[in-house]
């Protein structure tokens, strides 16, 4: 039976804007909570913190305010456990979780590092297992893929992927510059992943895959979390989660059957798939794919290829 593992979500963001206990108790104001996630049989999602230039957040306080309000909101639930490990993901999935929930961590944008790589290693301490290097801007390590300039690394950036690469920090290039993702491409060892970005030949939005660099993940062996924001996926008005499956044949078509998952951005989006707007509509998420999908494609695509992604980059 299927089991769901989404690759980012915007909660903890709206937690640093607005604490309250709306996780647990599945409040409307949050797509993502701890009941919608046991109705959709949740096994593993990641958690982003997300720290808002404009908001005037990018400060190393609000990191670690959002890093514990992961611990107080997040893995206080009685099943919620903190996956950093291979080991831990393995424990997981042994008993296919046993009513528990992973948790993973990550950062959206390099921006509150501020160059300074030993913050880096601390975050990898507290647990933060992969780093999407810019939000849609420009910042000290690279340019965002909405920065007119249009650029790439810069030399920071450079050794920004190399400390990563030595920590075992898994890169993240959604919202990345196209020159950004090349120039990481040849500069990294180890695989890496598109969170949360569907394909740029269904639907031509910057924030999507091109075809060769969808095809520079699969040789890598690395990860794409296709994502549920309706404007990357069909430019018409109401977008259905039919429109959806055409990215996943699509990246099938490249070869991509055994590298794609999810990554909904839930709470980080103010417009929904119509019927896909919260953790707990994954179930009929599930639905349509096993209607277009053989049982062992579907369950590899919401789960299964992510943990084993996850099992093979993940520290011991
Ligand atoms: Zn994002």
């Amino acid at each position: 039976m299927w089991r769901v593992f989404d690759g980012h979500c915007d909660v903890l963001s709206k937690l640093l804007e607005n604490d309250s206990n709306g996780f647990s108790m599945g409040q409307d104001n949050l797509d993502v909570t701890y009941p919608g996630m046991l109705q959709s049989r949740y096994l593993l999602q990641n958690f982003a913190i997300f720290l808002s230039a404009t908001s005037g957040r990018l400060r190393l306080e609000e990191l670690l305010r959002s890093i514990d309000l992961f611990h107080q909101r997040i893995l206080s639930q009685p099943g919620m456990t903190l996956i950093r490990t291979s080991e831990d993901l393995k424990a997981l999935c042994s008993e296919n979780g046993n009513g528990r929930i992973g948790a993973m961590l990550s950062l959206e944008g390099a921006d509150v590092l501020n160059g300074n790589l030993a913050v880096l290693r601390i975050l990898f301490q507290l647990g933060v297992r992969s780093l999407g290097i810019t939000w849609n801007h420009a910042n000290w390590a690279a340019d965002g893929i909405m920065e007119p300039r249009r650029g790439g690394l810069t030399g920071q950036g450079r050794m920004l992927i190399e400390e990563c690469n030595r920590l075992g920090m898994i890169l993240d290039v959604s919202h990345l510059s196209e020159r950004g993702f090349w120039e990481l491409d040849e500069l990294s060892v180890r695989p890496y992943i598109a969170s949360h970005s569907n394909a740029y030949s269904i639907c031509s939005h910057p924030r999507n895959l091109k075809d060769d660099q969808i095809h520079a993940i699969i040789q890598r062996s690395g990860f794409i979390g296709l994502t549920f924001v309706p404007y990357f996926t069909a430019s018409t008005k109401d977008v259905t989660m039919d429109q959806l499956l055409v990215h996943i044949d699509h990246m099938c078509a490249l070869g991509g059957e055994r590298c794609i998952g999810f990554g909904s951005d839930f709470d980080g989006i103010d417009q929904w798939i119509v019927g896909l707007e919260n953790a707990s509509h994954y179930n009929r998420l599930a639905e349509i794919l096993l209607k277009h999908y053989p049982e062992e494609i579907v369950n590899q695509i919401l789960y299964k290829n992510a943990i084993e992604f996850y099992s093979r980059e993940l520290p011991d």
